[in-house]
């Protein structure tokens, strides 16, 4: 059955990087996967939470949320809801999960870096496209601390970024934008190192289970488009 957009299956939206968006943060990115539209930042605090205090090690933590105008119905802010959103929540953990596996946290010292992820427009995949825009704006900030001399070397043992994947109609999908994720039979989002190791693989048979080989179906189509996300990650870090 051919896609909304036309693509193939196993084909990526469009990616679309930009760095220094915004002024003011070391690390600063806007990143597109077709209609998704995320901006995130790093920033560095010369401190760590409490449970990190005289260890000599930093933190990396992410906050992740979804502007009122970034779906069709307005969001209401958390702010105003009095609490975070569950969804909020679960994202912003697996941000600061992913990102931390490949800092070496003894080498940042006890400093912390906030990674922001904001989402301007949802169109699906928005927890991969921050993920992924996370480590550039992660990338950026590192630099700026090392020539400011606060780090000798980079703490950062890899490249991280994440894809979707899905079922719909009985056949694996790459890059999943909203409608199809709405309907969706199954869905994944994988996160990987471009060392070619996972980070984090979260699935869920949503309309019903899904078996073995669909299952290794979906990890080669994430892999492979995750190898093509670096090839972009590259490209961005490359400019000045
Ligand atoms: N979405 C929405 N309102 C919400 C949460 C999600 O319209 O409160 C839409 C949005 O397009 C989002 C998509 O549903 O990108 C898929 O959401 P999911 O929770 O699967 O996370 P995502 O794919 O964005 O990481």
């Amino acid at each position: 059955m051919p896609r909304l957009d036309n693509r193939n299956n196993n084909e990526l939206r469009k990616i679309e990087i930009t760095r220094h968006y915004t002024k003011f943060a070391p690390g600063s990115v806007l990143i597109c996967f077709g209609e998704t539209k995320v901006i995130c930042t790093a920033i560095y605090e010369e401190k760590v939470p409490p449970f990190l205090k005289g260890s000599g090690q930093g933190w990396i933590s992410a906050e992740y949320a979804m502007l009122p105008s970034s779906v069709t119905v307005r969001k209401q802010r958390d702010i105003n809801k009095g609490r975070l959103d569950g969804r909020s929540a679960e994202i912003q953990r697996l941000i600061g999960r992913a990102l931390r596996s490949v800092v070496n946290l003894k080498m940042l010292g006890e400093r912390t870096i906030w990674l922001d992820c904001d989402v301007l427009q949802a169109d699906g995949g928005t927890r991969t496209a921050a993920i992924t825009g996370a480590y550039i704006a992660l990338r950026d900030c590192i630099d700026h601390m090392t020539k400011m001399k606060l780090l000798k070397t980079s703490p950062l043992q890899c490249a991280v970024a994440a894809i979707s994947c899905g079922i719909l109609n009985d056949e694996v999908l790459l890059d999943l934008c909203y409608s199809e994720d709405s309907e969706a039979q199954a869905d994944m989002n994988i996160v990987m190192t471009d060392t070619g190791e996972f980070i984090e693989m979260q699935g869920t048979g949503e309309k019903r289970p899904v078996r073995y080989d669909e299952l290794m179906d979906m990890l080669d189509m994430a892999k492979l488009g995750i190898e093509q996300i670096f090839y972009h990650q590259y490209n961005a870090l490359e400019k000045e």
